[in-house]
């Protein structure tokens, strides 16, 4: 379980991650897209920290809904709210709690990835973010139903969105830019689902697993 205090520093630290693999993620989308993933996620995590740091008192869905709005706003378009959803449903999972565990983690990122489907239309199997993110959701309900704590969760967690972003490099993408490229994107990992994988690692590293 994490407290105010220890979210709001975890999305400090998610934030730095993605200012650290703005070039990786942007090499993924080079490959298969237009190159700027990595400069997007960094541009909205730059935002989104110097909010948090300038933040004195929240609770954990004050500092999730932050960094969710940041995104929205920063990276605007298509991409701001579907990023921004996967911390807005955390936020909205918070309602009500001084604490962020298993339960607020599990039913976020399932909400998140409803509501990503919602917003852009993409199912399992279109080499998006949503091939990450179901494969996570799936892992930390079934975490939470055996009643694992956050750590012992989030190792699986990490496990299954790993191989939601090696399921996408056989693919033919459905959805976002890559779909015009038909079968020159097989054998290339999507930059979004590499996102969410760091995504969660990231959380995972913080729990110190
Ligand atoms: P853009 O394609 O506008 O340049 P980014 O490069 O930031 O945006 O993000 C690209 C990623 O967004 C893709 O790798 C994919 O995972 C994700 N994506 C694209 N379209 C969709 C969609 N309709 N639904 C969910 N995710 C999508
Ligand atoms: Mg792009
Ligand atoms: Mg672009």
């Amino acid at each position: 379980m994490l407290n105010s205090n220890q979210v709001k520093e975890m999305l400090i630290d998610i934030a730095d991650m993605y200012i650290e693999k703005k070039e990786e993620l942007s090499k993924y989308d080079a490959v298969i897209g237009d190159g700027d993933h990595g400069i997007t996620m960094a541009r909205g995590a730059k935002a989104a920290k110097e909010k948090l740091i300038n933040t004195e008192e929240g609770t954990c869905r004050d500092y999730f809904k932050l960094y969710g709005r940041t995104l929205v706003s920063t990276i605007g378009g298509a991409m701001g709210p579907l990023f921004g959803s996967i911390f807005l449903e955390l936020s909205k999972a918070c309602k009500g709690n001084e604490t962020f565990g298993i339960n607020e983690l599990s039913i976020g990122i399932s909400e998140a990835e409803k509501k990503v489907c919602d917003l852009g239309g993409a199912k399992v199997g279109d080499k998006t973010m949503v091939d990450a993110l179901h494969p996570t959701a799936e892992a930390l309900m079934e975490a939470k139903k055996n009643e694992d704590d956050l750590q012992k969760a989030l190792k699986k967690a990490v496990e299954a969105a790993k191989l939601g972003v090696q399921s996408t490099i056989p693919l033919v993408a459905k959805r976002g830019r890559s779909k015009y490229l038909q079968e020159k994107a097989i054998g290339h990992q999507d930059a979004g689902a590499t996102s969410i994988y760091y995504l969660i690692k990231e959380i995972d590293r913080y729990l110190g697993n």
